[in-house]
């Protein structure tokens, strides 16, 4: 049916390229490129054995947007799936539109001086893209990805108006490690420093970094300390679910990361200003993930479950409902199947079914979209089928 290019060779590559050849009728032929040819081929041996998706490997530099234009009209894919780094989103857009292809990706623009990711950059583009008739899904990861489309889907079935939403990101799982990051620690640690915000009343309340802790009983995983932080899709759920008051999103963290996180930074090793070092410019946080265990290693080593979901309170049929829509995703489990932990897993196998979508016209709609814009139910059958089954619990335990 369809041609994906997918960029980048990191862990959630890996998961997105063993979906795609799971879905052979879909993705017939991809190519993986990146930075280091040596990770696309790795992962490429890893599906030859099994797969009838014809997969192809080359070099690429998505930062250079010729180098990206050239490799895309040469492979002519349908879409181009975006899992290297934030950094590289506009580039890679601005690629796909030269070129008319579809765009998919999982986190929005970060640039790279400045630790601030807002959906303004890639927004902009939503004109251009209407022009060209090509469709861009943002987002379509877990957490943004899947927590935007359990909003949909609540939106659709279950509510009237929708007024509260809290997205619990709960992580159990143990790598064995005293610290280490789940996905890019450069990522990982500029998103978990910045100060935390919410949206209230259509304005945004700031916090200090991790200022606001609760803890809260997870499904299958206990209780945990949750942290209030900032994060992609309060943003555009705002501005897509109408009538919603305020929208909050938690994450977990032990005792344990957190005492690691302060003194890292209180040394000054997550600054993203570069430092000159014996006559180079180093930033330390690009140090620092020189040195911490690379995530696509954590695999083999963790054990544990993460619990990713929505709670949502709002009004049906005149009275108040409250509804907890999650899913549960064990680390060894993912790492069995397809050789990542969990956390590359949930935002691997949403990026690959928002391809889908689209190869498929489902979700085939020229602009630049975040995924609770598109039709919610042919996206939570495929968590269904492609690994990430989904619970429903319609008397939960609010956050507080
Ligand atoms: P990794 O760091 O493991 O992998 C990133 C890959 O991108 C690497 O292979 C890297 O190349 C490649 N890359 C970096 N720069 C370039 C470039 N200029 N040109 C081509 N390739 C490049 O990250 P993850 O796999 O953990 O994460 C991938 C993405 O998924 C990130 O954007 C992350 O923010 C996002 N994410 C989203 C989540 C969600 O739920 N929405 C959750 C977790 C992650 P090299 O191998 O040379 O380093």
């Amino acid at each position: 049916m369809g041609k994906a290019m997918i960029i980048g060779a990191g862990g959630v590559a890996n998961v997105v390229v063993h979906k795609c050849c799971q879905n052979p009728d879909v993705f017939e032929e991809i190519l993986i490129a990146s930075r280091t040819l040596a990770r696309c081929d790795a992962i490429r041996d890893s599906v030859a054995s099994w797969t009838r998706t014809r997969v192809a490997t080359a070099h690429l530099d998505a930062d250079n947007v010729e180098e990206t234009v050239a490799l895309i009209r040469a492979f002519r894919p349908d879409i181009v799936i975006n899992v290297a780094l934030p950094y590289q989103d506009l580039a890679i857009m601005d690629a796909c539109l030269a070129t008319r292809t579809h765009y998919l990706d999982t986190a929005n623009y970060e640039p790279r001086d400045e630790a601030k990711f807002e959906y303004k950059w890639q927004w902009a583009y939503r004109e251009r893209f209407e022009q060209e008739g090509i469709t861009a899904v943002l987002g379509s990861g877990f957490d943004p990805g899947v927590s935007g489309v359990f909003c949909a889907w609540a939106q659709k079935h279950h509510f009237d108006e929708i007024h509260e939403i809290d997205i619990l990101d709960a992580n159990a799982g143990d790598h064995g490690y005293p610290f280490a990051t789940n996905f890019n620690p450069e990522i990982n640690i500029r998103e978990i420093t910045a100060k935390g915000s919410y949206i209230q009343d259509g304005t945004w309340v700031e916090t200090e970094p991790l200022e606001v802790k609760k803890v809260y009983d997870f499904p299958q995983i206990g209780p945990k300390d949750i942290y209030l932080l900032h994060h992609e899709e309060l943003e555009s759920l705002a501005v897509n679910i109408p009538g919603v008051r305020r929208i909050r999103f938690w994450m977990t963290f032990s005792e344990k990361y957190i005492t690691h996180l302060r003194v890292l930074e209180n040394v000054g090793m997550t600054s993203i200003v570069p430092i000159e070092f014996r006559g180079l410019q180093v930033a330390p946080i690009e140090f620092l993930k020189a040195v911490l265990p690379d995530p696509a290693s954590l695999g083999p080593r963790t054990k544990g479950k993460t619990n990713i979901g929505c709670l949502i309170r709002g009004v049906k049929d005149g009275k108040p409902r409250d509804y907890y829509v999650y899913n549960v995703c064990d680390h060894e489990s993912a790492y069995a199947e397809v050789g990542s932990q969990a956390i590359s897993y949930t935002t691997g196998v949403p990026a690959m079914i928002g391809a889908m979508m689209v190869l498929t016209g489902k979700w085939l709609r020229p602009g630049v979209h975040n995924v609770e814009e598109f039709d919610p139910d042919p996206f939570m059958e495929q968590l269904i089928r492609q690994g990430l089954p989904w619970i429903e619990d319609f008397s939960p335990v609010p956050v507080d």
